[in-house]
């Protein structure tokens, strides 16, 4: 994890938007839910979680889709980046961490919604695993 003070820059595959978030994460975890597979495409998707007030988008903007109530999902409109996660239900933003320049600024800490798991991904039997969200 990062120092108080740190800056932690990232953005979209094309550019577009550029964001920035400030201090420390709050939180980093992989998710495995059915939501963030098909919004990423992917069989995990990482987040790290910053406070509201310590993300900001610097260019571009960030179109939302709301995938369940009070869950806004953030990308870009251009390239399809996932960028965000956040919303209504939820204290933190969270960061799609492997769209920060400096993707190790943030350390995964567990996996969360292992019941989704895809059968061909391999749990990292060092983290702590949730079959939900804690
Ligand atoms: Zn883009
Ligand atoms: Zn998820």
């Amino acid at each position: 994890m990062g120092d108080q003070t740190d800056y932690h820059d990232g953005g979209c595959l094309c550019g577009a938007i550029r964001y920035r978030a400030r201090g420390p994460f709050v939180y980093s975890a992989h998710c495995h839910c059915h939501s963030c597979q098909r919004a990423v495409g992917a069989g995990i998707t990482t987040w790290s979680g910053v406070k509201p007030e310590n993300f900001e988008v610097t260019k571009g903007e960030i179109t939302v889709y709301e995938s369940s109530p009070g869950m806004e999902r953030g990308f870009c409109n251009k390239c399809g980046s996932s960028l965000t996660g956040g919303g209504e239900n939820w204290d933190d933003v969270a960061i799609a961490s492997a769209t920060l320049d400096n993707s190790e600024a943030a350390t995964p800490t567990a996996n969360v919604y292992a019941s989704h798991k895809q059968s061909w991904i391999v749990l990292d039997e060092d983290l702590n695993t949730y079959p939900k969200f804690p």
